[in-house]
C-alpha cells in the first residue's frame, strides 16, 4: 500500500477530515472484509470504496444500474486526476474495446459497470483483471424488498461467489431492516459488518404549508424563486399535467424553467435533464420520475407541489436538495385533495393496507405540531434527542389555547348553514363579510353573522382545518367541501367537551422564519458576493471548454470558501476544501488571477463605507432599476427596497411612489389607518384589510398618505 487513506483524501480530493464512519469503513475494506453501507444521499458513500480503490494496486469494480450517474461519477474521479472509467450499452463497440484494453494493461484504478454488463462479460476478460475490491451501489435494487428491484441485481451472487478473496462492498441510501437482510444474503455477502450513518440532513430546512389555494401558492412559489436569486430547485407534482401548468406560469415570469415527466419522449428529458446539471436550466418542475439518476450538489430548494404518497419517497426527494451540504430549503404543500386522491388509488391497487397506512403516516406529519426533523427522522428509526431548530415549527412554536369558544362559533355556523357550506363561505359568515352571495343566500340574517371580526380570514381558515383535523369537523369532498358535524363536534357545541386549538404562525413572523439559519456553512470570513458572482462565470466558462457539468469544476461549496478566504498563492490555495492537486494544477492560477484583481480593486477603490443604504438604493432607482431588480443586485428583501423608497418619498426625494399603488390601495389603506388611530403600524392595517394588500403596498400608501396631507 504506498499511500495513507487520510493523505489521498487531502491531496486527491482537497478535503481535511474523514467524515463519520467514512475512515473505519475504508480500514475494514483494506484489511480484506465486506462491510454493508447505510448511509443518505449525499453522505459520502463513495469516497469509502474510491479511497481503497486508489490504496490498492489493482483494479476497483464499481456496479451501478444508473447510466447517466455513472458517467457524472467518472467525470468528477477523472478530474481528480484518477483513472477511471465506466462501461454500459450506452457507448460504442470502439470506446469499449478502448476501456477493455486499458483495464487489460493495468492502467485503469476503477471500473464502472452496469449489472447487466457485469454479468454478461464476467466469464470473459474480467476474470484477467486483477481485481482487489468490488462495490455494489444502490444495492437496494436486489431485495424485492426494497421499492427498486431489479432482477439482473440478482445475479451478482455468482459473480461474487467467483472471488472469494475480494472484498465485497454494498452501498445504499435507502433499505428497512428486513431489507438489509436480504441484501446481504442475496449479494451472497461475508461477515459483512454493518455501518450506518445518521439520516439527519441538518443542512435542509424543513417547511410544510398547508391548504393555500392554488393562486396563492403558486405566487408563494414564484416570490420564494425570485428569492433565491438565480439560485436552482426541483418542484415536484403529482400530475403530468401539473407540472407542465406550473412551468408555463413561471415562464411567464421570466424564469429559467422546464417540466420534465416520463410521458415526454427520451430525447427531450435526456436534454432537460442535462440542461438542469449544466445550471443552463435553472428549474425543473417535474414528476417524480425526475431525480434518480441525478447526483448535482448544488440543487438549493425542492417545493412538493403536492403531498407525497409516503414518507420514504419524500424524505428521499428532499435529499436531492443540498447534496453539497450547503444549507438548502425544503417546503410541502398538501391539501386534502392530494390525500383523497391517493386514498382511492390506494384503495385499487395492490397492498391497499400499507399503502393507505404509510399515506396516513405522511399526512400525519404534514399537520404535525412539533419539531419536524424529529418526526421524520424517527420514522427512519432515528431518534432526535433535541428539536431541530430548522424546521418552519421550531422557528415559530405553536402555542395552545383553549379553543372551546372559538370552536362553538363555528360549528354553530356550520349547523346554522345547514351543513351546506365550505370553510371559505362560513368564515366570511363569521366575520360579517359583505358579500352578494350572503345576502342573496340570507346568511346575514343568522345569528352568528359577524360575531367573530375580529380573528383574521386566514386565521379562521386554519382554525377550521384544526377542527377538522381534530374530528370535530368533517370535510366532505364529495359535495364540494362542504362542512358537516361529527359527534364530537355536537358534544363541543353542547358544552360537554373542551379542544385545545394552536395559534397560526402570524405572516410577519413567516417572512422573518427563512432567515433563522442555525446551519453554519463558512467558518471564519464573509463570502464576497461579486467575487463569488466572477468565481462562478469562471467556472462556467471552464465547465463549457471541457464539456463537463459546472460541479465537476468546483462546487459551490468550494467557491464559496474561496470568496472568503481569497486564497492567492498555491499553498493558500490548496487549504481550500475541495481542491487536490490535480484540479489546483489544472484550474489554480486561473482561479487565483480572478482572486488578485478583486483584492487589488479593493485595495485601491477602499469604498466610502457609510453610504445609507437607502441612498444606494436611490442610487439604482434613479438609473432605471425596478425594485425587483434592486432587490436582486443588492440582495434585499423586495420589502425592504420598497421600505427604502417611501422612506426616500418622505425625505422629499424624486421618487414615483404613485405608480406602485393604486388610488383604491390608498382609500382603503387610509380608511385603515385613520380606524387604528392613525398610528404608523402596518400590521393592524393589514388586518384590518382582510390581509388583502400586501405589506410593501401598505408601506408605500402610508409613505403618500403622510406627505400629501
Ligand atoms: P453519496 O454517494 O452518499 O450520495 P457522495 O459520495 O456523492 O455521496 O458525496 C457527496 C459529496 O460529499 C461529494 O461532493 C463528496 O465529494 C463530498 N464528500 C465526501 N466525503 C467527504 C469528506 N470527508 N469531506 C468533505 N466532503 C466530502
Ligand atoms: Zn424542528
Amino acid at each position: 500500500m504506498s499511500k495513507q487513506p487520510k493523505e489521498l483524501l487531502k491531496t486527491v480530493f482537497g478535503y481535511d477530515e474523514f467524515r463519520p464512519l467514512q475512515e473505519e469503513i475504508i480500514n475494514r475494506t483494506l484489511e480484506g472484509n465486506d462491510s454493508f453501507v447505510l448511509m443518505p444521499t449525499g453522505g459520502g458513500k463513495s469516497m469509502c470504496f474510491q479511497i481503497p480503490a486508489l490504496c490498492m494496486d489493482g483494479i476497483t469494480i464499481v456496479v451501478s444500474p444508473l447510466i447517466s450517474l455513472m458517467k457524472d461519477q467518472v467525470q468528477a474521479l477523472k478530474s481528480n486526476g484518477i483513472k477511471a472509467d465506466f462501461f454500459n450499452s450506452s457507448i460504442s463497440p470502439e470506446e469499449e474495446n478502448a476501456v477493455i484494453d486499458r483495464a487489460m494493461k493495468g492502467e485503469l484504478q476503477l471500473l464502472y459497470l452496469s449489472p447487466e454488463k457485469l454479468i454478461s462479460v464476467s466469464n470473459t476478460w474480467l476474470r484477467e483483471l486483477n481485481i482487489k475490491l468490488v462495490a455494489v451501489d444502490e444495492a437496494h435494487c436486489v431485495s424485492m424488498w426494497g421499492h427498486d428491484f431489479r432482477p439482473e441485481y440478482t445475479q451478482l451472487k455468482n459473480f461474487r461467489n467467483s472471488l472469494p478473496e475480494v472484498p465485497f462492498m454494498a452501498l445504499t441510501a435507502t433499505a428497512d431492516k428486513s431489507a438489509r437482510k436480504d441484501i446481504e444474503q442475496q449479494l451472497g455477502l461475508r461477515k459483512s459488518k454493518l455501518f450506518i450513518s445518521s439520516f439527519d440532513r441538518k443542512n435542509l430546512s424543513i417547511e410544510v404549508k398547508g391548504m393555500v389555494p392554488k393562486k396563492q401558492k403558486l405566487q408563494e412559489i414564484k416570490r420564494f424563486i425570485k428569492s433565491k436569486k438565480g439560485e436552482g430547485g426541483i418542484i415536484y407534482c403529482l400530475s403530468r399535467k401539473n407540472t407542465e401548468e406550473v412551468s408555463a406560469y413561471l415562464e411567464v415570469e421570466g424564469l429559467s424553467v422546464a417540466h420534465y415527466h416520463a410521458g415526454m419522449n427520451a430525447e427531450d428529458r435526456e436534454e432537460v435533464q442535462t440542461k438542469f446539471i449544466n445550471d443552463d436550466i435553472k428549474i425543473i418542475v417535474a414528476t417524480i420520475a425526475f431525480g434518480m439518476g441525478i447526483d448535482k450538489p448544488n440543487v438549493r430548494w425542492v417545493i412538493h407541489y403536492n403531498l407525497p404518497k409516503n414518507l420514504e419517497g419524500y424524505y428521499q426527494e428532499i435529499g436531492r436538495a443540498g447534496r453539497d451540504g450547503l444549507p438548502s430549503d425544503t417546503i410541502l404543500y398538501y391539501n386534502m385533495a392530494d390525500f383523497l386522491m391517493y386514498s382511492k388509488f390506494a384503495d385499487n391497487g395492490a397492498n391497499s393496507g400499507m399503502q393507505k397506512e404509510k399515506l396516513n403516516r405522511m399526512l400525519q406529519f404534514a399537520e404535525a405540531k412539533s419539531c419536524r426533523r424529529k418526526i421524520l427522522l424517527s420514522y427512519f428509526g432515528e431518534h432526535l434527542t433535541e428539536d431541530c431548530g430548522n424546521c418552519d415549527v421550531c422557528s415559530n412554536p405553536p402555542t395552545n389555547f383553549d379553543g372551546t369558544v372559538l370552536a362553538q362559533k363555528a360549528l354553530s355556523t356550520v349547523v346554522r348553514l345547514k351543513e351546506k357550506e365550505g370553510i371559505g363561505m362560513v368564515v366570511n359568515v363569521l366575520r360579517g363579510s359583505q358579500n352578494a352571495e350572503i345576502h342573496a343566500k340570507g346568511y346575514a340574517g343568522v345569528k352568528t353573522y359577524g360575531i367573530a371580526k375580529e380573528t383574521s380570514f386566514y386565521d379562521w381558515r386554519d382554525y377550521m382545518v384544526q377542527l377538522a383535523n381534530q374530528g370535530a369537523l368533517e370535510i366532505l369532498y364529495s359535495e364540494n367541501s362542504s362542512l358537516k358535524m361529527t359527534e364530537i363536534g355536537w358534544k363541543i357545541v353542547k358544552g360537554e367537551k373542551k379542544i385545545q386549538m394552536t395559534r397560526p404562525v402570524q405572516l410577519k413572523d413567516k417572512e422573518t422564519l427563512k432567515k433563522k439559519k442555525p446551519v453554519k456553512i463558512i467558518s471564519s470570513n464573509e463570502v464576497n458576493n461579486d467575487l463569488f458572482e466572477d468565481l462562478r462565470k469562471l467556472r462556467s466558462t471552464i465547465a463549457k471548454e471541457e464539456n463537463v457539468p459546472a460541479y465537476i469544476v468546483f462546487g459551490d461549496k468550494t467557491l464559496k470558501e474561496m470568496a472568503a478566504e481569497l486564497p492567492t498563492t498555491e499553498n493558500e490555495f490548496l487549504a481550500i476544501s475541495g481542491v487536490g492537486m490535480n484540479k489546483m494544477e489544472q484550474f489554480g492560477e486561473e482561479f487565483m488571477e480572478v482572486i488578485r484583481k478583486y483584492k487589488n480593486e479593493k485595495q485601491s477603490n477602499p469604498k466610502t463605507k457609510k453610504v445609507p443604504t437607502t441612498l444606494t438604493t436611490f442610487y439604482f432607482y434613479k438609473q432605471g432599476f425596478t425594485p425587483d431588480q434592486i432587490a436582486e443586485k443588492r440582495d434585499l428583501q423586495l420589502m425592504t427596497v420598497y421600505s427604502h423608497l417611501s422612506q426616500l418619498y418622505s425625505e422629499g426625494k424624486e421618487v414615483n411612489l404613485a405608480k406602485f399603488v393604486t388610488p383604491e390601495i390608498i382609500k382603503k389603506v387610509k380608511v385603515a389607518f385613520d380606524k387604528n388611530e392613525r398610528k404608523f403600524e402596518l400590521k393592524p392595517i393589514f388586518e384590518a384589510l382582510d390581509e388583502e394588500v400586501p405589506y410593501h403596498e401598505i408601506r408605500i400608501a402610508l409613505a403618500l398618505i403622510l406627505r400629501d396631507e
